[in-house]
């Protein structure tokens, strides 16, 4: 289970929009469950399909997380033009079992989000909930 505050969720939005028709991606910080901050990173492969992370932006990303004591346990990308759904490569590349993967869709008429979490080699829905 995974609460994310209004800000990061809109946070989250605003990125999102802000690289249509490429995917955003980046980090989300957690206190007690619930993320509370939202670090944009560089979505090296600029491409509307996947995204890859700039190393040394995410080191420097999980550093200043846990600098202000969040757990770096959340990562987050959009989905400009499809559901919020893992896609084959998101089941693929998503390897680490301690980590909450997070899509944003844009594809609707309102931004949807949803959280998944590895279980057997494939990404299984975890239960989001938006602070309000
Ligand atoms: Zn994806």
């Amino acid at each position: 289970m995974l609460r994310l505050s209004t800000a990061v969720f809109d946070d989250l939005v605003a990125h999102a929009r802000q690289e249509v028709p490429l995917e955003a991606c980046g980090y989300i910080g957690v206190r007690e469950s619930t993320g509370v901050e939202a670090i944009r990173l560089t979505n090296i492969d600029h491409s509307p399909e996947h995204f890859s992370f700039d190393p040394a932006e995410q080191f420097a990303a999980v550093r200043t997380l846990r600098a202000q004591g969040l757990a770096a346990s959340v990562v987050y990308h959009s989905h400009p033009a499809t559901p919020a759904r893992p896609s084959e490569e998101d089941h693929r590349l998503a390897r680490d079992p301690s980590t909450i993967y997070c899509i944003l869709s844009l594809a609707g008429p309102s931004p949807d989000i949803k959280a998944f979490r590895v279980e057997n080699g494939r990404l299984a829905a975890v239960r989001l909930e938006i602070d309000t």
